[in-house]
């Protein structure tokens, strides 16, 4: 069995990775000069760093397996994080259970309404019943209008932009399920999984064990399109800097995201079309800063004031010391957007510009002096947009077109995209592969956090 694989990113390696070790061939194909995709990382302070900020939760299972399966288990360390909310023009932690108490913009009734209405979506498990709502429909019921405005709120504008109202209570559900599983069993303080060589450094050498296992895995070639024979996916035809060429292949995994997908595979029928095209993707737009010193004593900064231009200050120094970066201090400022707000088509410059007098608000000393070095970056299939009833419409991994399988971020739910579940995805779906062509498959994939989640299943 020959797999041609579109994308060098968690889900493209994962199940390239999955069909060598069952004895099959494998071939990626990345358009980008490196591995990792949304995970890839840049080199600061002679360190490697992910673009976009990165974290795993101790539910991460998929992931910590594969990092473990490349030998890296060692590298991967697990390290207390600290969290806050900015509000009212301070900084509130948010650490520890004890920290919402003391959030005093709430009265105690209204703190403690939230604390126990987070517990109880934390031990809550049947998902699909809340399937039918949106989060910004039952949050307030449950933990009270004023509580939700305060805190739930701003935290889905901040991710969801203008379509945080559309974002369905099963999402949000696994969000506070997994989000909280990190913590310990009195929700005490998180720890965070971080492997220390960085992300980019795990999928290089994924990448590496893919050719030691006889696979294949090609950089700066972009998959222009899959030859489809009588219904069948046959070969793709691929653009490298040496120029365009056709090779055949037994099968196809795809794991571009849902905007790229329709490009490759002009034949694909209406009714499949209308499940990529009905989820909406946010861009994810970052400006790291290389700072002299630090900015706050926080990790995860999420800002609950619009009259702040961006959702989250994630300064990563906070978590993995300075020490790591040759001593400088790490801050990224991250916005989800659409790919058409002015924000978002804003360069370098301009957003810097814009950012910059709102860093005073959250540290007053603060002084663009500072400022050693600032970086941008922009993903565009960062999040999708995941609304109500979502179980019934997500896309399929068997395309209408046999032996042509879709692996992406819209097929994740009821949990959030991250590289754990991409892990999972490609995995699952490289052995869904060797299923449909009567081969066997070996062992199990590991026990996921959400057990009946569809991502979890593996076959469906
Ligand atoms: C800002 C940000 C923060 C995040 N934080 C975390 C975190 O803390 N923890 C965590 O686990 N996850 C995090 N994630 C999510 C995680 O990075 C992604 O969910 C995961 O990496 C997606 O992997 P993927 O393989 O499914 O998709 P991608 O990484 O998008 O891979 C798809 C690949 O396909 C390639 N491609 C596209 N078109 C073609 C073509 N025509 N030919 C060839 N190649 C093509 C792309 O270049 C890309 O490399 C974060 C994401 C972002 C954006």
């Amino acid at each position: 069995m020959r797999v041609g694989i579109i994308g060098g990113g968690a889900a493209g390696l994962a199940s390239a990775y999955e069909l060598v070790r069952h004895g099959h061939g494998a071939v990626v194909y990345e358009r980008a000069t490196f591995l990792g995709g949304q995970a890839s990382t840049f080199t600061v302070g002679g360190a490697r760093l992910e673009r976009g900020y990165h974290h795993l939760f101790t539910s991460d299972v998929d992931m910590v397996w594969l990092i473990r399966e490349v030998g890296l288990g060692q590298r991967l360390a697990w390290l207390p994080s600290k969290v806050g909310l900015f509000y009212g023009g301070r900084i509130w932690d948010f650490t520890t259970p004890t920290h919402l108490l003391r959030f005093t913009p709430l009265t105690l009734p209204q703190r403690l309404r939230l604390g126990l209405a987070t517990l109880y979506l934390q031990r809550y498990r049947n998902w699909r019943a809340l399937e039918s709502s949106t989060a910004s429909q039952r949050l307030p019921r449950l933990v009270g209008q004023r509580p939700y405005e305060t805190v739930w709120e701003p935290l889905l504008r901040g991710k969801f932009g203008r379509h945080y109202q559309e974002v369905g209570m099963a999402w949000f559900w696994g969000k506070i399920a997994l989000r909280f599983a990190s913590r310990g069993r009195w929700m005490t303080r998180e720890r965070l999984g971080y492997p220390m060589g960085s992300f980019g450094e795990v999928f290089d050498i994924v990448g590496e064990r893919i050719r030691k296992r006889g696979g294949q895995v090609h950089l700066a070639t972009a998959v222009r399109r899959v030859l489809v024979e009588e219904g069948r996916a046959v070969g793709l035809e691929v653009e490298s800097p040496d120029g365009v060429r056709q090779e055949a292949f037994d099968a196809v995994i795809a794991t571009v995201p849902s905007f790229i997908f329709p490009r490759l595979v002009p034949a694909l029928p209406p009714s499949y079309l209308e499940r990529l095209t009905g989820v909406t993707y946010l861009s994810a737009v970052l400006l790291v800063l290389v700072l002299r010193r630090p900015l706050s004593p926080i990790y995860w900064l999420n800002i609950a004031d619009r009259s702040i231009p961006f959702v989250a200050v994630i300064e990563h120094t906070n978590y993995i010391p300075p020490e790591h970066y040759g001593g400088k201090h790490i801050v990224y400022l991250s916005n989800y957007l659409d790919r058409e707000d002015p924000l978002a088509r804003m360069g370098h410059h301009a957003l810097l510009e814009v950012y910059l007098p709102h860093l005073r608000r959250i540290n007053p000393a603060f002084d663009p002096s500072w400022i050693e070095e600032s970086y941008y970056h922009r993903e565009d299939a960062a999040q999708p947009v995941i609304g109500t009833g979502y179980s019934r419409r997500i896309p399929h991994h068997r395309t209408p077109i046999k032996g042509l399988y879709l692996a992406n971020t819209t097929q994740i739910y009821p949990e959030d995209r991250g590289t754990n579940y991409s892990v999972r995805l490609g995995r699952k779906v490289a052995r869904m592969l060797l299923k449909d062509y009567g081969l066997p498959v070996e062992g199990s994939l590991p026990r996921p956090a959400i057990p009946d989640g569809i991502t979890s299943a593996e076959t469906w």
